[in-house]
């Protein structure tokens, strides 16, 4: 496979005037975190992003040090007067190949949102997501004028994704006397061609207090939950297991209608568990044959975004396998990036652990493999 280099560039050097508040709304808190940290750590930790670099306007370096505290990071960029001179000042700075860029007050940036821009790109040299326009659209002033017809009109949010060569020859090519509403314009202004992706309600840009004010609610709002899962498939004849999506040699295979794999199921009954929502056999009834031999990563895509669309965190997931062989130790790193990469975390937030039942019982036996997980979550109190 082709690797390509994808960089995150959050634009962070707006003054946030509009605020009414001394310090500008993306060196805010917001929970536990800045405003910056939320939509630092949401691209970080991206298995498809590379790095991320922050540009800051002059001056904020003492509150962009503050905001992001122990990550590690390049050096932030100081931008210019307006957003665009701050784009072109990130655009110069990085070295890659696709370049998402972001504004800082759109804390929460949803993973999927992050999948459907860089997909777009194979087809585009830009992309960027979008919502349709549900309230009312008029002509204003003191007195209400003439409504203007919202159908095919959308409004457009950032990440935008962008082929590098493409925003930085549109930027170079850009008339310095006009301004550029956004950097997919100036693409499309050069000639290239933008997509659109389905955008989400949740990459709202904070512009007011209030918008902050709701955005620590939200945040404070939110309550731990834990979910636990325990499977247990045993063995037939062959010759490797599926443990966590990684094929494990062995003198037999699990018995299963899906491929088997004990982990990945019992970790999607643990995020099932979590956000109340039934077990993994009533969303995908083993009586139905269109999961024969399955590969169980949809099984735990599928949980993973019922947690997302609640608006669930998902914090830590912790999993023991259970059995006397194979030895489970050579593979536990890559077991726990694969699940790290499947729920789109990073590794860190992931524990595979390993134990034997000292010849006891069925696994102490050798006829089968168990294991149980739980799963840390947060959720809004009544979702
Ligand atoms: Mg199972």
């Amino acid at each position: 496979m082709q690797t390509r280099r994808t960089v995150a560039l959050i634009v962070a050097a707006g003054s946030g005037t509009r605020m009414g508040s001394d310090i500008p709304k993306q060196y805010a808190m917001l929970g536990s975190r800045s405003v910056l940290a939320h939509a630092i750590d949401a691209f970080a930790s991206h298995p498809a992003i590379d790095s991320v670099q922050v540009v800051i306007g002059a001056g904020q370096a003492d509150a962009y040090a503050a905001a992001i505290g122990t990550r590690t990071l390049p050096p932030p960029v100081t931008g210019g007067a307006h957003r665009r001179d701050s784009v072109a000042a990130g655009l110069a700075a990085i070295d890659g190949d696709r370049v998402l860029i972001h504004d800082a007050a759109r804390p929460h940036v949803p993973a999927a949102v992050i999948d459907r821009l860089i997909a777009a790109l194979d087809a585009a040299d830009g992309a960027v997501p979008v919502l349709p326009v549900a309230d009312t659209l008029a002509h204003g002033g003191t007195a209400l004028g003439a409504v203007v017809p919202r159908d095919g009109l959308v409004r457009v949010q950032t990440p935008q994704a962008f082929a590098l060569p493409a925003i930085r020859a549109a930027h170079a090519a850009w008339n310095a006397a006009q301004e550029a509403t956004d950097d997919a314009q100036m693409v499309r202004a050069a000639g290239g061609t933008v997509a659109t992706v389905a955008g989400d309600p949740a990459l709202e840009k904070l512009t007011y207090s209030e918008d902050l004010m709701m955005a620590q609610q939200r945040a404070s709002d939110l309550v731990v939950r834990v979910g636990s899962g325990f499977d247990v498939h045993a063995f037939e004849p062959g010759d490797h297991v599926i443990l966590g999506g990684i094929a494990v040699p062995h003198s037999a295979k699990l018995k299963g209608h899906s491929d088997a794999d004990v982990v990945l199921h019992t970790v999607t009954d643990a995020i099932l568990g979590a956000i109340g929502d039934g077990d993994i056999g009533d969303h995908f009834p083993p009586s139905d044959p269109q999961w024969r031999g399955a590969a169980s990563d949809r099984f735990l895509i599928h949980a993973r975004d019922l947690l997302t669309a609640r608006g669930g965190i998902l914090d830590f997931v912790d999993v023991t396998i259970i059995c006397e062989a194979p030895k489970v130790g050579p593979h536990r790193a890559g077991i726990r990036d694969n699940i790290a990469r499947i729920l789109q975390l990073s590794p860190k937030r992931i524990s595979v652990k390993a134990t034997t039942t000292e010849r006891l019982g069925f696994t102490g036996r050798g006829e089968g493999i168990a294991a149980q997980a739980v799963a840390t979550i947060r959720m809004p109190e009544d979702a």
